[in-house]
């Protein structure tokens, strides 16, 4: 019999959790690459519609190598149940969907990855569903827009690009009291990082495209919560509409998760170093990592994160120009709007992944031009600061040229 992997510790759990071995005795797990499954007589087939029987019946229902992904990630969270996507968007798409209804109300975090905040304000009030914004770290916005019946409270911490937090068990009971769920898309921290099942949230999901491949190979969407919730008002949405993940993916994830803690630890421990390090560089005007003395949410993120995360923004004085030209000087840092990878990638955030939300909506968040987001992977940090300067160094010598002149 093998061990009960609830029984061990959170690392052996990334390498051992829902493993099912076939009576192959494979070492790795298996991956059922098929789209449908057979009965041994029409009698099964009836008893496992019936559900009477377990029994396989369709890789848009359910697949092994997809059954083993989720119990892995179950493990990880601490989650009673999980349904795994085929994208990080068709998690946070579902989560909403089949919990909402016309006449709903939600609110949400400003600070939301793009395509989320394009669900909760463009999609949502297609369907009559109200949708409101606060700002995530102002804990008098949360209280005022929770004053009204809500269903759904949906919020990312850290944020991007500008690593707010949002205090997440003073947000849930606010949030419960209103007759509201609590959404948290905890891609930033990882489920390494923070727990937000433990801090009050009720749903938690996840872009496994980021740390959880953490190789940039392939996409990935997991939504984890309570099995009453999962198997009653997600699964049957998952069910119909479809948007599952190839059982390929699912194991590519399930290699992934194994070196998750390695990743993100080796990863986050040089971002912290590399967040001081920017700080001290000429031209660099402002660092933001949820650790640092001067993050003003300091204590809270003490409080709910184990750590700050493997991505780090910062602002360098002189605006678009500048960070163009620092971003440009990049020779080992790839300019990518991914993150979570192996690989350091740099981003524009003002240009790129934040420019459809508009320059009044920006400034609100605080990214201003000069600001550059860079997802620190797992090259040497000493090899990482080097081409920071080597960017930085190319705004030094445009100082010298526009001061010599
Ligand atoms: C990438 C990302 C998503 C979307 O995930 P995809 O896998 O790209 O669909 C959602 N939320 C956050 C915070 C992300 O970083």
């Amino acid at each position: 019999m093998p061990l009960d992997p609830k029984k061990l510790r959170p690392a052996s759990r990334l390498v051992h959790g829902g493993v099912q071995r076939t009576p192959y005795g494979e070492t790795a797990e298996a991956l059922f690459l098929t789209s449908g499954y057979v009965y041994d007589d029409a009698e099964q087939a009836e008893a496992t519609f019936t559900g009477t029987v377990e029994h396989y019946q369709y890789s848009r229902f359910g697949n092994p190598t997809i059954t083993m992904l989720e119990q892995r990630l179950c493990l990880l969270e601490g989650a009673e149940d999980c349904r795994t996507t085929a994208t990080g968007m068709a998690a946070v798409n579902a989560a909403l969907l089949s919990h909402l209804k016309a006449g709903d109300r939600v609110v949400a975090s400003r600070a939301l990855f793009g395509s989320c905040h394009w669900i909760v304000s463009t999609l949502l009030p297609k369907f009559g569903i109200e949708s409101v914004f606060v700002d995530g770290g102002d804990l008098d916005q949360w209280r005022e827009a929770l004053a009204k019946p809500t269903q759904l409270v949906l919020l990312e911490t850290p944020s991007n690009p500008m690593l707010e937090l949002v205090d997440l068990p003073a947000v849930a009971e606010l949030a419960h009291r209103a007759g509201a769920i609590v959404v948290v898309d905890n891609v930033f921290a990882t489920p390494l990082l923070q727990q937000p099942l433990q801090l009050g949230a009720d749903v938690v999901v996840y872009s496994c495209t980021k740390h959880i491949d953490g190789q940039g190979r392939v996409l990935g969407g997991a939504v984890l919560g309570s099995k009453k919730w999962i198997t009653e008002v997600l699964q049957p949405f998952i069910r119909n509409t479809g948007p599952a993940i190839s059982p390929f993916n699912a194991w590519l994830l399930l290699k992934g998760i194994e070196t998750l803690a390695l990743r993100v630890d080796a990863a986050s421990r040089a971002a912290a170093a590399i967040a001081d390090f920017l700080a001290e560089q000429p031209g660099v005007s402002r660092v933001w990592y949820p650790t640092r003395e001067d993050h003003p949410q300091r204590a809270l993120a003490a409080a709910q994160m184990t750590g700050g995360g493997t991505v780090v923004t910062f602002e360098v004085a002189g605006g678009k120009d500048a960070a163009f030209q620092v971003m440009n000087g990049f020779e080992l840092i790839a300019l990518s709007n991914n993150l979570g990878d192996s690989k350091s990638l740099a981003t524009h955030p003002a240009t790129t992944t934040h420019m459809r939300i508009g320059a009044e909506e920006r400034a609100r968040l605080g990214i201003t031009d000069g600001v550059i987001r860079v997802s620190i992977g797992l090259e040497d940090a000493e090899d990482l600061k080097d081409d920071l300067c080597r960017g930085l160094r190319r705004l030094a010598a445009t100082h010298t040229i526009l001061a010599a002149n």
